[in-house]
């Protein structure tokens, strides 16, 4: 084991210089910044470094799972480097998640990257059901004893990530090729990357799969060695985002006989709404005046007359998918976030399990760090699975609840669905069950 030394990039015997646009530096690495910085006069994303040869923790992947775990790790005293195929820019571009649960705010607090989530998130004490033109309020805070919920876009906290990343002088390695977790079934794993044109190795006791649903980190695994849980919805979100007021102050869950709808929101000005649609639907189809229109018809009519509509600034569509890896730990590499699950949106847990795992290993690498035994780690994987299988549970069961299915399943199925809903609108106990789990579980 590498063992437990803040600020102490080793460096390999050669020099390797790569454009730094990608990268920010901590311990040794960061006067030699410093230096050239002052040599060329450059600003800081223009001059050239050197990328160590190890760490304690490489993280692979640069979304909010990775960006979170390289925060708390450094606030534990752990160094990390965070290795990601693709550019600051483009990870900044991705427009995703909205609704922050309670635990996760706090978590971002305890990071040190709360303040502006603080100052410009929106608290929530409940949303809306909307079921054939029928609105029922579910209040959050009541139900849960005054727990809410924020929406603060994904964006803006990778954003704040970044930003304290870079202020802490950590390394990032932007647009890394061909990353591929090794040996982490030996104590000495690594990573080896490609970077301006060259290869590289990165030793460390430890490999963070932070790199989503399509990284490399659970595909390296043995196949006999993972059990794979899965579960593909017959329909899409497509997704509409445009600076215009939100039609309502809290979120509207749309059940419609046309199909679901979502009005969300990333802030008092910018929208995000979505409709369900087919599969194979394309998002040339759809020209903004059809989605408002159809918007329009899935809505309440309180909420159709006073949705102010606007030019798009993104439309995409996403399909909609549960999915389960098991187990998150083999030897010296762990899953976390996306790249162990996937959940479809509708719950808005994705980024809030991506957290919670986060929270879990943390801990674990704390235990392990300190006292340089393996026997801190066994816990992380069934810790932080016994969690993610209830958001999964909740998530399925929302989606199932207000989504079209068209034939997919049965006419009992579906009456079963019509009672369901039926007691959700009227039952405080089940309102109460469904509150408890959007404003997330506790730890
Ligand atoms: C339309 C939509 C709406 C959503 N709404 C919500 C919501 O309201 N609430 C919520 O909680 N969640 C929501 N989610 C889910 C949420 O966005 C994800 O769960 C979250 O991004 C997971 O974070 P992550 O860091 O695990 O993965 P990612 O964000 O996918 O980050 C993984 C990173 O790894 C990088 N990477 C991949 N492969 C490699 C490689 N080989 N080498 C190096 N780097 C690599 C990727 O480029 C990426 O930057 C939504 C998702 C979508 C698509």
């Amino acid at each position: 084991m590498g063992g437990f030394f803040p600020g102490s990039f080793l460096f390999g015997a050669g020099l390797l210089w790569i454009p730094s646009a990608s990268l920010i530096m901590r311990g040794p690495a960061a006067s030699l910044v410093k230096r050239f910085h002052h040599k060329t006069g450059a600003g800081l994303g223009e001059k050239l470094m050197r990328l160590p040869t190890r760490t304690q923790v490489a993280i692979i992947g640069a979304g909010p799972a990775g960006l979170l775990l390289g925060q708390l790790l450094h606030k534990a005293g752990i160094e990390a480097v965070i290795l990601e195929q693709r550019s600051a820019d483009y990870v900044l571009g991705r427009i995703r998640a909205g609704v922050i649960e309670q635990t996760t705010a706090q978590l971002l607090e305890r990071a040190g990257v709360g303040a502006r989530m603080q100052a410009e998130g929106l608290v929530h004490h409940g949303f809306s059901l909307c079921v054939d033109g029928v609105r029922q309020r579910i209040d959050l805070s009541r139900h849960t004893g005054g727990k809410t919920v924020t929406v603060y876009g994904q964006t803006e906290i990778t954003r704040d990530l970044m930003q304290a990343r870079k202020a802490s002088g950590l390394l990032t390695a932007y647009e890394a090729e061909n990353v591929t977790p090794l040996d982490f079934d030996t104590a000495q794993p690594k990573v080896r990357f490609e970077a301006d044109g060259a290869l590289h190795e990165l030793s460390c006791d430890i490999i963070a799969g932070c790199d989503g649903f399509h990284g490399i980190c659970r595909a390296s695994v043995p196949q006999s060695a993972i059990t794979l849980y899965e579960k593909i919805y017959p329909f899409g979100w497509l997704g509409l985002l445009a600076d215009v007021p939100p039609v309502d102050d809290e979120l509207i869950y749309v059940r419609h006989a046309r199909g679901f709808a979502l009005c969300s929101m990333r802030s008092k000005t910018r929208s995000r709404y979505y409709l369900q649609c087919d599969l194979n639907d394309s998002v040339a189809n759809w020209s903004d005046d059809a989605f408002w229109a159809e918007l329009r018809r899935r809505l309440d009519p309180a909420a159709a007359a006073a949705l102010t509509t606007g030019p798009s600034l993104e439309k995409s569509i996403a399909p909609l998918r549960s999915f389960v890896a098991e187990p998150l730990r083999f030897g010296r590499l762990f899953l976390a976030g996306d790249a162990a699950h996937i959940v479809p949106p509708t719950g808005a847990k994705g980024l809030n399990l991506a957290a919670s795992d986060v929270h879990y290993l943390v801990e674990a690498l704390e235990g392990f760090f300190r006292s340089g035994q393996d026997a801190a780690l066994v816990h992380y994987s069934p810790r932080a699975l016994a969690r993610i299988w209830k958001a999964e549970r909740f998530s399925w069961w929302f989606t199932s609840l207000l989504h079209r299915f068209d034939g997919a399943e049965s006419a009992f199925d579906e009456r079963l669905r019509g009672a369901e809903l039926a007691y959700l609108m009227q039952s405080e106990a089940a309102q109460a069950a469904l509150a408890e789990n959007y404003v997330g579980l506790g730890f």
